[in-house]
C-alpha cells in the first residue's frame, strides 16, 4: 500500500485526501486527519474522487485542426501564432484565459509570460467570475488583497452571518465545522440570501432579502451600531480611517428604510442589528451571492464596514470572511492571476513595482497598464482585437456569462489553444491546438485555500497519455518564443522562485511573504498559512498609512422587468460537471436541470411541479424540470449552472444571464438577468435506462451515466408517429422487445432484453412520469421478467428507496419516510444512525431534517 497525502481539487475549503494505492493498483482515498482544513471529513464530491480517475474522455495527446500531432508541433504552432500576432499587432494582441484549477506554480509561470515577456497584462482567469469584489473590497479596506479570518474563528464565534453563501452545499466540510462547533458553544446563526438554501434551515435568523439589496442592509447595519453606542472608538482612532465618509453614505439607512428596500420585516432587520451588536465575536462569511453582482464589491465593503466600526477584526472568533469558490483562486491571486494584479501583492499600477519584478524576472519587456478582464477580454475577442487565445484548464463556453457570445466570439477568433484534461467540451469544440494537460492525482504543486493555508497536491498516478503539466507547457511555449527564465525542471524550482519573489524588497510591507518557506524541502510541505493566523492581529493594515479604510458604500438596483434568473451550485457537482459528470450516484441527488420556482410565479403559468419549464432571455430558450417551492421568492428563479451539452438539451444557464459587471472588480452579475417563465406545453413525458448511449432527439433531453449505463429525461411537443422506430432506431435479431401502448397516444412503455438481460426500458406519458427511477436504475443489466419492468414500479412489499437524499450512503426520501411512519417522535440522530443517511459527508443532513419537520407538521395537523 502506498499512500500519497494531497489536497481535494474542487471547492475553496481545500480539504486534505490521502490517496491509497493498493498493490494490485485499487486506489482509494480518504481525507486528511492531520489537514487542519478538514480534519479527515470529506463531502460527497471529495469522497468521490477516485471514481473520476478514469480514462473516460481524457485528451492523451496534441490535436491540431482536428489531427494527432505531437507536442514540439503544438508547442511550435502556439509559439509561432502568439508571435505572429504580437508581431503585427502588438502585445495586447494576445491574451490567456486560465483558471483557479490551475495550481500556484502553473499560474505562476503563465503570469511571468503574460506580464513580464509578452508583455501585456492580458491575463484573466475564471476566479473572475468567483472572487473578484471580495478581493477589490479587501484592496480598498486593507490596501491588500488579505483573507482576515480562518477556519476556526468560525468555530470560536459566537455569532456567525453567512450572507450569499450556500455553505451548506458549497464549503460542505467547513459547514459541517461551523454546525459541530455550534452544538458545543451554542453559536447564533444568521443567513442572508434571497433564496430558503440548506444552510437556512435551522439558522437562528433567516433574511429573505430582496436580490442585491445587501449594501442596504449593511449600510443600516452600520448606522445601528454606531448610533448605538457599539463602536471601538480605540480601534477607530488607531486603526481606522474614513468613517465619517462611510457613516455619511449610511445615514438615511434607518430601520424602516432598510425594511422597505430589502422587503424584510421591520422586526427581523432589527433582531439581526441587535445579534450583531451583542456578539463581540462574531464572523461574517459571504460568498458569491455578495460577488457576483453589479455592487459586489460595494456588497463586501458594506460588510468590512460593519466589522471595522466595531473592531471585530484580527481577533479570535471574529471579521469579515470570504469564502472562496475554487481550490486555487487564492494561490492564483498570490501569484497575480488577475488582469489587474501584478505579481506577490505588488501592484501593476506602480511604476516601482513594476520595475522590481521586471528586474527579477530579467523580463524584455513588462506590461505596463492592467489588462482586460473577463468579459471584456471575450469582447475583445468577439471584436477580433484578440488575434490568439490560449486557455487553460476552464471551460467558459458554458461558465461565462451570456455563453452564447462567448461561443460566438470563440468561432471568430483566428487562433485558439486550449490546454485541457478532457477531450470534447463546449470550449474545445474552438480549438485550432488541444494540449493535453495533467489531471488531479497526476500533477504536482501547491494551492492555496480560502484560509490562505499552503497545501501541496502530489501526485500519485502515472499521467494518461501524454498529458503534461501546465506550467511545463507553458514553459515549452514561452521557450519555444525564445524567452529565458522558463527553464524550470520541476514545480518545486518555480514555487522556489515564487517565494523568492513575496520577498522582493519587502522588509514588513507586504504581509505576503513566504519566507519561512525558504529551503523547506518542497516534497515534505506541511499546510501552513501565509500571513499567520490573523494578519491584522497587530492592527496594522497594508495601506500606506497602516490603517484599514472605511468604504462609503452605494445601494442601486439594476434589474430589468421580468423574473430575476438567480445561478448557482448544487451539492454533489462541481462546475461544468466535466469530471463530476463521470460518477453515476453524484446524480442521484438531483439528476437533470431543474429550475427551483416559487408556488406563485408557477400559478401563473399553469405550471405543474415536475413539468418542464421554459426561461427566456438573451433571445435564448433554456428548458429545465420545475420544482415549485417556497424556498425561492416570487418574482425570482434559481438554477444550477452546472448542465452543459454533454449532459442536456437547451439547459445551459448562462445562455440567459447577462454581460453586466462590478464597474470595481469587473465580476459577472451572474445573479442578476432577468427571464420570462414560459409552461413548455409537452405532448408528453419520458424516462428511460439504455446500456447503449441512448438516441433520444427530443426538445427536452437529460442524459446521465448510471453504475451499468445511462439513464434519459425527456419531453416533447410532438408525440412520435411510431414509438418504436423512435426509441428504438437500431434494433438486432438478439434482442427481444416488449411494448404496450397505452389507451393515449402519449401512453407508451417498452422493454428491451438481450441474453435474458434488460439493455433497455423506456415510459412514456402525458404527464410527468411517475415510474419509480432508482428501482429502474437498479435493474439495468438484470435477469429480470419484461413484464415486471413493464409495470413501471416494483412488485407489491418489494422496497422502494425513492429519490436519494444521501449521495454517500445511497439513502433514498422512501426509505426515510417509511422508518419515520415507523418511529413516531424520531429525533434526526436516531433517524440517521438507524438508515444510514447523514453518515458520510453530513451535507444532506439539513434536507433529513426538513423532511421530519414535515412529517411531524403533517402529522400534528391530522391529529
Ligand atoms: Fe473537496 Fe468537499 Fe472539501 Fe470542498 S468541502 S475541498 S469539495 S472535499
Amino acid at each position: 500500500m502506498k499512500e500519497v497525502r494531497t489536497t481535494c481539487p474542487y471547492c475553496g475549503v481545500g480539504c486534505g485526501v490521502i490517496a491509497r494505492t493498493a498493490d494490485d493498483g485499487t486506489l482509494s482515498l480518504v481525507g486528511d486527519p492531520l489537514h487542519p482544513a478538514n480534519f479527515g471529513k470529506l463531502c460527497s464530491k471529495g469522497l468521490a474522487l477516485a471514481e473520476t480517475m478514469v480514462p473516460t474522455g481524457r485528451l492523451t495527446q496534441p490535436w491540431i485542426e482536428g489531427r494527432a500531432a505531437s507536442w514540439g508541433e503544438a508547442t511550435a504552432l502556439v509559439a509561432e501564432r502568439f508571435s505572429a500576432a504580437i508581431k503585427e499587432y502588438g502585445p495586447d494582441s494576445v491574451a490567456l484565459y486560465v483558471s483557479g484549477q490551475l495550481l500556484t506554480e502553473d499560474y505562476y509561470v503563465a503570469n511571468k509570460f503574460m506580464k513580464g515577456f509578452v508583455g501585456s497584462a492580458n491575463i484573466d482567469t475564471n476566479s473572475r467570475l468567483c472572487m473578484a469584489s471580495a478581493v477589490a473590497a479587501h484592496k480598498r479596506a486593507f490596501g491588500a488583497d488579505i483573507v482576515p479570518c480562518n477556519y476556526t474563528d468560525l468555530e470560536e464565534a459566537d455569532l456567525v452571518v453567512l450572507v450569499g453563501s450556500n455553505a451548506a452545499w458549497c464549503h460542505p466540510v467547513l459547514f459541517q465545522r461551523l454546525l459541530a462547533a455550534r452544538e458545543k458553544r451554542g453559536t447564533k446563526i444568521v443567513v442572508i440570501d434571497p433564496r430558503r438554501t440548506s444552510t437556512a434551515e435551522g439558522a437562528d435568523l433567516f433574511l429573505p432579502l430582496k436580490p442585491q439589496s445587501d449594501v442596504a442592509l449593511f449600510n443600516g447595519l452600520l448606522r445601528h451600531l454606531y448610533l448605538g453606542g457599539h463602536a471601538d472608538a480605540h480601534f477607530l482612532k488607531s486603526h481606522t480611517t474614513g468613517l465619517s465618509e462611510a457613516l455619511l453614505a449610511a445615514r438615511a439607512w434607518t430601520v424602516d428604510a432598510v425594511a422597505a428596500a430589502t422587503g424584510l420585516p421591520a422586526e427581523d432587520v432589527e433582531a439581526f442589528y441587535g445579534l450583531f451588536a451583542a456578539h463581540e465575536r462574531s464572523v461574517t462569511a459571504f460568498s458569491m451571492g455578495v460577488n457576483q453582482s453589479t455592487s459586489g464589491t460595494d456588497k463586501a465593503n458594506a460588510i468590512i464596514n460593519a466589522h471595522l466600526v466595531t473592531g471585530r477584526i484580527g481577533k479570535a472568533g471574529m471579521g469579515p470572511f470570504s469564502l472562496t469558490g475554487q481550490p486555487n483562486a487564492m494561490g492564483g491571486r498570490e501569484v497575480g492571476g488577475l488582469a489587474n494584479m501584478l505579481a506577490a501583492h505588488m501592484d501593476i499600477e506602480n511604476a516601482a513595482h513594476r520595475d522590481a519584478v521586471q528586474a527579477f524576472w530579467h523580463s524584455p519587456k513588462m506590461a505596463t497598464k492592467p489588462g482586460l478582464k473577463a468579459v471584456d477580454l471575450f469582447k475583445a475577442v468577439q471584436e477580433g482585437r484578440i488575434k490568439a487565445l490560449w486557455i487553460m484548464g476552464t471551460n467558459p463556453a458554458v461558465s461565462m456569462p451570456d455563453s452564447g457570445f462567448i461561443a460566438e466570439a470563440l468561432r471568430r477568433c483566428e487562433f485558439v489553444a486550449v490546454s485541457d484534461v478532457m477531450s470534447e467540451t463546449e470550449t474545445t469544440q474552438y480549438a485550432d491546438v488541444l494540449l493535453p494537460a495533467q489531471g488531479w492525482g497526476e500533477k504536482s504543486g501547491t494551492v492555496t485555500n480560502s484560509e490562505r493555508c499552503i497545501s501541496r497536491q502530489r501526485s500519485f498516478a502515472e499521467p494518461v497519455g501524454e498529458a503534461q503539466p501546465d506550467w511545463r507547457i507553458i514553459c515549452d511555449v514561452a521557450k519555444a518564443m525564445g524567452f529565458s527564465g522558463f527553464e524550470f525542471q520541476n514545480a518545486a524550482q518555480v514555487f522556489d522562485e515564487h517565494v523568492a519573489l513575496t520577498q522582493l524588497g519587502n522588509d514588513g510591507a507586504r504581509k505576503l511573504d513566504l519566507s519561512s518557506w525558504v529551503g523547506a524541502v518542497y516534497d515534505m510541505l506541511w499546510p501552513a498559512q501565509w500571513g499567520g493566523e490573523r494578519p491584522f492581529a497587530d492592527g496594522q493594515f497594508q495601506t500606506p498609512d497602516g490603517r484599514a479604510r472605511f468604504v462609503p458604500t452605494v445601494f442601486s438596483t439594476t434589474f430589468e422587468d421580468g423574473i430575476v434568473l438567480n445561478t448557482g451550485r448544487m451539492r454533489d457537482q462541481w462546475h461544468t460537471m466535466t469530471r463530476t459528470g463521470l460518477v453515476p450516484r453524484l446524480f442521484s441527488h438531483r439528476a437533470e436541470p431543474y429550475v427551483e420556482i416559487n408556488p406563485i410565479d408557477a400559478a401563473a403559468i399553469s405550471l405543474q411541479d415536475s413539468g418542464i419549464v421554459e426561461l427566456q432571455g438573451q433571445g435564448k430558450v433554456i428548458r429545465a424540470r420545475a420544482l415549485i417551492t417556497p424556498t425561492v421568492g416570487a418574482g425570482s428563479v434559481f438554477q444550477p449552472m452546472h448542465w452543459s451539452g454533454a449532459f442536456a438539451r437547451h439547459a445551459l444557464v448562462n445562455t440567459g444571464t447577462v454581460q453586466q459587471v462590478d464597474p470595481v472588480s469587473g465580476q459577472p452579475a451572474l445573479k442578476s438577468a432577468t427571464v420570462t417563465l414560459r409552461r413548455f406545453e409537452a405532448a408528453w413525458y419520458g424516462f428511460g435506462v439504455s446500456l447503449d448511449a441512448p438516441n433520444v432527439d427530443t426538445e427536452y433531453c437529460a442524459v446521465r451515466p448510471i453504475a451499468a449505463g445511462h439513464a434519459f429525461e425527456c419531453a416533447d411537443r410532438n408525440i412520435p408517429d411510431n414509438w418504436l422506430t423512435f426509441v428504438l432506431p437500431n434494433t438486432k435479431d438478439t434482442m427481444e422487445v416488449s411494448s404496450v401502448q397505452g389507451t393515449e397516444k402519449a401512453s407508451f412503455r417498452c422493454v428491451v432484453m438481450e441474453n435474458d438481460k434488460l439493455i433497455f426500458a423506456f415510459v412514456a406519458a402525458p404527464q410527468p412520469v411517475a415510474a419509480s427511477r432508482e428501482w429502474l436504475l437498479g435493474l439495468l443489466g438484470q435477469q429480470i421478467s419484461p413484464l415486471a419492468v413493464l409495470a413501471g414500479r416494483p412488485a407489491q412489499g418489494l422496497p422502494d428507496d425513492g429519490p436519494i437524499v444521501c449521495t454517500c450512503m445511497q439513502v433514498g426520501r422512501n426509505r426515510i419516510s417509511r422508518f419515520m411512519a415507523d418511529n413516531q417522535g424520531t429525533t434526526i440522530s436516531q433517524l440517521c444512525e438507524a438508515t444510514g443517511a447523514g453518515t458520510g459527508c453530513g451535507s444532506c443532513k439539513p434536507e433529513i431534517k426538513v423532511i421530519l419537520l414535515e412529517a411531524q407538521r403533517q402529522r400534528i395537523a391530522a391529529e
